[in-house]
């Protein structure tokens, strides 16, 4: 069997994830055009009839720019919470009715061989969920919007062999920036992103050999730098006194462009 991920596109300008085993694959959020999506895949070899479905976290454009065409040009079943689907259809969004399916939060479904669950995290959409994908007995764990890291959230990442977790923004850069102060209290609030120390803070207190491998997700146009999330996970783990075991990767997913397939088996 072999297990494949890569990130085809991460941060505020739109999200798309790829995971796939020898036969089939699943997208993550639609957050960039359905011509980059298809684009993208065929610069990995990775043929768009392959793929089984769209998972999708939140309404928010950087999640669902491509959604529309891709089930519409593609037919591609699109999965999210009855609530999800209430707060993308719009007027203006013309889902293809045959390709919406309803997932309820928490419970495990099939697609594509994955064994997948959706749950609920804390974020400023009407509803917002993350995915926790089971391939075999790896676990894959997909947080990429969230404002705090409440219990089940919690649950779900620690449970996970390959984690894709969100270091939106540089605390310093978001406070000395030029964002209007209610823009900085939402970013910063329960409901709106992780910033890199609260990241690295909270994968302190989990790490174990079990996580072979993190993703940090979801940056900052404005408020981040690669460097910077690097740094403050590197100081973190040095206090805790966390060492990686030579086998165990940390990767900074790219803003616009594919990041190197992660070849999890
Ligand atoms: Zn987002
Ligand atoms: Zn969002």
């Amino acid at each position: 069997m072999s297990l494949n991920f890569c990130s085809l596109s991460s941060g505020s300008s739109g999200n798309c994830y790829y995971l796939g085993n020898e036969f089939h694959g699943i997208l993550i959020d639609a957050g960039i055009s359905a011509t980059a999506i298809r684009k993208f895949l065929k610069s990995l070899g990775i043929s768009m009839q392959t793929i089984m479905g769209v998972l999708i976290t939140h309404n928010h454009t950087d999640h669902t720019r491509g959604l529309e065409l891709l089930t519409r040009k593609n037919s591609l079943p699109a999965f999210t919470s009855p609530n999800i689907w209430k707060s993308i259809l719009s007027p203006r969004i013309t889902i293809a009715s045959d390709c919406m399916r309803e997932i309820p939060l928490q419970q495990k479904f099939h697609l594509a061989g994955f064994e997948i669950e959706a749950f609920p995290v804390s974020h400023d959409a009407p509803e917002t969920v993350g995915y926790h994908i089971c391939a075999g007995d790896q676990k894959i764990t997909i947080v990429t919007d969230l404002g705090h890291i409440c219990q089940t959230a919690a649950h779900y990442i620690k449970a996970a062999n390959l984690l894709v977790i969100e270091s939106n923004y540089d605390e310093q850069m978001l406070m000395n920036g030029a964002y209007p102060h209610f823009l900085k209290a939402r970013i910063r609030s329960d409901n709106g992103h992780l910033g890199n120390h609260q990241t690295s803070s909270f994968l302190a207190d989990i790490f174990s050999d079990n996580l072979s491998h993190i993703c940090l997700a979801h940056l900052s146009k404005n408020n981040n730098t690669p460097e910077l999330v690097l740094q403050t996970l590197e100081q973190t783990f040095l206090e805790r006194g966390i060492i990686l075991n030579g086998q165990q990767k940390i990767s900074i997913l790219n803003r616009y462009e594919p990041t190197e397939m992660i070849r999890i088996l």
